[in-house]
């Protein structure tokens, strides 16, 4: 493999694969006439090897159909096998201009075009931008999507994890305990007496009073650790590497904070809120699983209301 010049600010990256130095010399200096930058690949196996290498380093593949030992479209084959490698556009170079069989193979395999030797400088140039940027097009889809799943998972609020990142969370939560023979604790925390916020100084106060809640509890749990907004004004805490009394001492952190920093709203009121808690550890006992483990801390959570709020309780049982 012979690595090509490659030009300042550059249109895309272009992976030239030909055994034949004549062609690939003629179509890296078209390309590069279009600021277009060339890596040179003289086998298929070279190719992929430069492909494997760093996948985002290509933007594009022309890639001849006869080559000795592996071939264009074992080489496709094999990009195709790989899903960092599918995603890049090739340009096959065919043999001959009627060579029917290798346009349809070629067209079947996923190849976005082809060209037939000898070809056209400008033909090339032209196929080759515009597979580029179909491949921005797509990259910037790639990005939204992944963007939008992950603000799927974020309460919109409290900026915590939703319900479905919790449940995610608690499924590794249990994987992790497991591998590393260590319990978690799972915390199911209810502000009290909300709805009275709500009722006594408006929606908007009870918004500020649910962020202020959501932000101490993230600035209390340790690294490692996760919070999430359950729904309302209930939240669950993930607590790694702890038994019951750590999780009990993360609840009185966050309980110090609440007290020591009350809510403070528009009109320059404020008021501290309290919240109650119900505790569920997994460990050995229970082989960390997390059956049953959000039910046994809110049957706690509903314990710690009835005997009076401002409390926590600790499941009963495995
Ligand atoms: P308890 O001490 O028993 O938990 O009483 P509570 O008043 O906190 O609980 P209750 O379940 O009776 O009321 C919860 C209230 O939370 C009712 C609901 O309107 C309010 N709420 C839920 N989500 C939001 C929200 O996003 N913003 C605001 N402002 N209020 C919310
Ligand atoms: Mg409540
Ligand atoms: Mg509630």
């Amino acid at each position: 493999m012979i690595a090509g010049p490659s030009a300042d600010a550059s249109a895309g990256n272009v992976l030239v694969v030909d055994d034949d130095e004549d062609t690939r010399r003629l179509v890296v200096r078209w390309l590069a006439r279009s600021r277009l930058s060339s890596v040179e690949a003289d086998s298929g196996g070279a190719a992929l090897e430069i492909l494997r290498r760093d996948p985002s380093k290509i933007d594009l593949v022309v890639l001849d159909v006869m080559m000795p030992g592996l071939g264009g479209f074992d080489v496709m084959k094999a990009m195709q096998a790989d899903p960092s490698l599918k995603v890049i556009p090739v340009i096959f170079l065919t043999a001959h201009a009627d060579d029917e069989a290798a346009i349809v193979t070629s067209a079947s395999l996923g190849a976005i075009d082809h060209l037939t030797k000898p070809f056209s400088g400008p033909i090339l140039v032209a196929k080759v931008l515009r597979g580029i940027q179909q491949r921005v097009v797509q990259r910037e889809l790639e990005r939204k999507l992944a963007d939008a799943e992950k603000r799927a998972r974020i309460d919109l609020l409290t900026q915590l994890g939703n319900r479905q990142l919790f449940y995610e969370r608690l499924r590794d939560e249990s994987a992790f305990a497991r591998r590393h023979r260590t319990p978690f604790c799972l915390a199911m925390l209810d502000i009290d007496h909300f709805k009275d916020v709500n009722d006594t100084l408006g929606h908007e106060a009870g918004d500020m009073a649910l962020k202020h809640f959501a932000k101490l509890v993230s600035a209390t749990i340790r690294q490692g650790d996760a919070a999430f907004r359950y729904g309302g004004e209930e939240f669950v805490v993930l607590l790694r590497s702890s038994d019951v009394s750590a999780g009990l001492a993360a609840m009185e952190r966050l309980r110090a904070a609440l007290q020591l920093l009350p809510v403070k709203f528009r009109d320059g009121s404020s008021r501290s809120i309290t919240f109650s808690s119900g505790l569920a550890v997994a460990d050995e006992s229970n082989d960390f699983m997390t059956d049953g483990l959000l039910s046994r801390a809110d049957e706690a959570l509903y314990r710690a209301k009835e005997g009076g709020r401002n409390r926590d309780e600790v499941a009963n049982g495995r």
